[in-house]
């Protein structure tokens, strides 16, 4: 009848919300001790400048890496869960000390002017005290505050929030960059763009992955090149897959890319040989390094 069907369809929806609390909870437990394990590792993604044919590495970009009963967790789920309980933080910082004293290892070893991204949640920079805190990092990892790029999200500046204000013009002031990630697929005004002292908008992937065929995209792609041209922001396309992504921005104007058509995020000894490589034959990009699951 239809009041059994009901019921039993409630009932999976009742038993469906009560494993993904409880699959949310272990998680959180999970995750709580990961730091203290020596669970998380840090993944590097090399940005390339797209001067002509030839590619060149111009900086990296940290990623977190994660396993739970050893399968990797996408971050999409693991980071937000962080976020909530608030372990972010403490991992947080400890993203940033690996990935500083990690871009300034590889400088010291002829990347000389290799730059260092890394993604900050909201958290983080409502935090009092954290520009200092990163300013401590920078001492104690050797590395220049130019080099660092600090990668944020269009949602995080309408957020009302004095710390968060005060640590973005403490950042800048260091001489730290800042980043707008994932740009276009959030809600900030262009005006925020003026207000804030950003210096690289990141081109999302939902915007690369129809280049050159669909037209949109294409057309916003065009777009945010060149406001980011007339503002004098940096622009790095994210999500370069094909030899066809990566002519239609270079034809565009857009000077930096990453994405699968270089290379996928690889440990740091699978970055070393890919430095190692580009040093030894000064090789042109579009060899993939090894994917890394
Ligand atoms: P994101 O900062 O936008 O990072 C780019 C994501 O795109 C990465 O996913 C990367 O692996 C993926 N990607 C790179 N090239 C390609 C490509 O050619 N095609 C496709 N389809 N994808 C590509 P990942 O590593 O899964 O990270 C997802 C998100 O998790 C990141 O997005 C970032 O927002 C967040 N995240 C990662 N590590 C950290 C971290 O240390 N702290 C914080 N707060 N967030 C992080
Ligand atoms: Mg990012
Ligand atoms: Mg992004
Ligand atoms: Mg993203």
């Amino acid at each position: 009848s239809a009041k059994a069907a009901g019921k039993s369809q409630y009932a999976r929806y009742t038993h469906d919300m009560h494993s993904a609390a409880q699959h949310r909870l272990e998680l959180q437990s999970a995750l709580a001790q990961a730091l203290a394990r020596n669970e998380f590792v840090v993944h590097y993604q090399p940005i390339y400048q797209l001067d002509g044919e030839q590619s060149t590495v111009y900086g990296v970009e940290a990623l977190l890496r994660w396993r739970l009963n050893d399968q990797p967790v996408s971050p999409q789920e693991f980071i937000p869960a962080l976020e909530e309980t608030g372990d972010i933080l403490p991992v947080g910082d400890w993203v940033l000390e690996q990935a500083c004293r990690q871009v300034r290892a590889w400088q010291q070893t002829g990347q000389s002017h290799l730059s260092c991204s890394v993604n900050l949640s909201s958290r983080q920079l409502r935090q009092a005290g954290f520009a200092a805190r990163v300013a401590a990092i920078l001492q104690a990892s050797g590395l220049e505050a130019q080099f660092l790029v600090l990668e944020i999200t269009e949602g995080l500046l309408m957020e009302d929030s004095p710390e968060l204000h005060h640590n973005l013009r403490a950042l800048a002031r260091l001489g730290v960059r800042l980043a707008l990630d994932d740009f276009g697929t959030g809600y900030c005004s262009l005006g925020y763009l003026q207000r804030f002292p950003l210096h690289i908008l990141k081109v999302d992937k939902s915007f690369v992955m129809g280049l050159p065929q669909d037209r949109e995209q294409s057309a916003i792609c065009r777009a945010i090149i060149g406001l980011g041209k007339s503002l004098g922001l940096q622009v790095i396309a994210e999500g370069v897959e094909t030899e066809q992504h990566r002519q239609f921005l270079l034809d565009e104007g857009c000077q930096h890319a990453q994405g699968f058509w270089f290379a996928r995020p690889c440990s740091s000894q699978d970055m070393q040989q890919l430095f190692n490589a580009l040093d030894s034959c000064g090789l042109l990009a579009g060899h993939a390094t090894p994917a890394v699951p």
